[in-house]
């Protein structure tokens, strides 16, 4: 539910089962992710699934490009099972996807669903051929398949077969309007010829990513327009830090608030030695800030000012918000519905007595001049005032005991 503009009138959308997740329909939208390690190292792959799992993936994408890595995929599978790793896996192919799949058929049995690019399929009088081969071998194991076409990637023979027939109009489109057609066609027409290959139109999932945020809101309305596949949402290539968030969330958030997307992904750059789970979290804060998913209390918190002259409150709203998300999981089997818990950690009376009044906790800390002391207001009403070198932990245990009482 989006408080303010009321609940987003999804646009109505195949359901469809990948695993024990459910996607399109009335379903929640999807959060995934992707793995950036070797499949083929078994152990690194695994950690990473389960780190992605645990930040909150409830779908997570591996690349299946080799024969070593075909092979661990089962391997995978199975260690994730015996850790408790609950997660429905995607396998991603591209050129040799068709022999992958059906020389290792342990990693088709143990993926959950098959991303296929169009564009990447196989060239010249194969690629028809090899296309077949993974719809049929995804009928054969009962999985969905994603036809995801990318901007990088497009179906070149289509390409230009559009620009050909573009030079025919009597009022020509200009070139980005024919390479959009084109990543739609590829997508559209994909899975029209899965259907004809035996794959219910239920099993499909489409995608159609490019790194632009305004083409890809065009190609996204002008795509769900036309079909009723459940889709997964992306800008593929964000970038890095802020620019692939800030890219990532200005694209998707116009689309999501047209009820457009079934799933999405947050394709973020990692920092050097950054958390891949990075793209996890920026997702669900994405759907949560929209009000249309919850996940995990969240912090409003001020900016700051010359009223605040240290960086104490800053550093409260990161322990509570660290503290929150940590406890998440253990919330969520305990205490279901503590994700919809609203904080706020404010630096000065200017705003801070009524910025807390609006969460269900909130403090307002003492700015320069004020006196040392931070009232805390729970449900809008001030319950008690904190002082002294304990504020921060005193804060999060009062967040503990509200949890434990009206979650329990
Ligand atoms: S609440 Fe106070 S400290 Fe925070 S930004 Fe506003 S005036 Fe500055």
């Amino acid at each position: 539910m989006n408080e303010v503009f009321g609940p987003v009138a999804r646009r109505a959308a195949r359901a469809l089962r990948v695993g024990k997740v459910t996607m399109g329909g009335t379903a929640p939208i999807v959060v995934q992710s992707m793995t950036n390690t070797d499949t083929a190292d078994v152990a690194a792959t695994t950690k990473q699934v389960a780190e992605l799992w645990r930040a909150g993936s409830e779908l997570v994408r591996i690349t299946v490009n080799t024969p070593e890595a075909a092979a661990a995929v089962p391997r995978i599978a199975d260690k994730l099972a015996m850790m408790g790793v609950d997660v429905p896996l995607i396998g991603d192919f591209h050129y040799n996807g068709h022999q992958l799949l059906t020389n290792e058929p342990a990693a088709a049995q143990a993926l959950a669903k098959y991303r296929i690019n169009p564009g990447n399929v196989g060239f010249g009088r194969k690629r028809d051929a090899q296309f077949a081969t993974l719809i049929e071998l995804a009928l054969k194991y009962d999985k969905p398949v994603r036809i995801g076409v990318n901007w990088g990637s497009l179906d070149q023979a289509l390409a230009a077969q559009l620009m050909d027939e573009n030079h025919l109009r009597t009022e020509p489109w200009d070139a980005p309007r024919v390479m959009r057609e084109a990543l739609i066609r590829s997508a559209l027409d994909s899975a029209q010829r899965a259907v004809e290959l035996g794959m219910a139109a239920e099993r499909i999932v489409l995608s159609c990513k490019v790194s632009g945020v305004q083409e890809l809101i065009a190609v996204y309305r002008d795509l769900a327009g036309r079909c009723d596949y459940a889709l997964h949402l992306g800008l593929t290539e964000a970038g890095m830090g802020s620019k692939g968030i800030v890219a990532s969330t200005a694209a998707l958030a116009v689309l999501l608030q047209e009820g457009i997307g079934d799933t999405i992904r947050i394709s973020l750059t990692p920092e050097p030695g950054g958390a891949r789970t990075q793209e996890v979290i920026v997702a669900q804060e994405l759907l949560q800030t929209m009000g249309l998913r919850a996940f995990t209390p969240l912090v409003t918190a001020c900016p700051g000012c010359g009223r605040t002259t240290s960086e104490f409150f800053q550093e409260l709203a990161q322990t509570v918000q660290e503290h929150v998300r940590a406890k998440m999981p253990e919330w969520k089997i305990s205490h279901p519905g503590a994700e919809n818990l609203t904080l706020a950690v404010m630096g000065c009376v200017v705003n801070g007595p009524g910025e807390s009044r609006h969460a269900h906790i909130g403090i307002s800390l003492p700015g320069t001049g004020e006196a040392p002391a931070a009232p805390v207001f729970i449900d809008g009403q001030k319950a008690m005032t904190l002082r002294g070198e304990h504020i921060a932990q005193e804060f999060v245990a009062v967040i503990d005991d509200y949890v434990a009482r009206k979650f329990g």
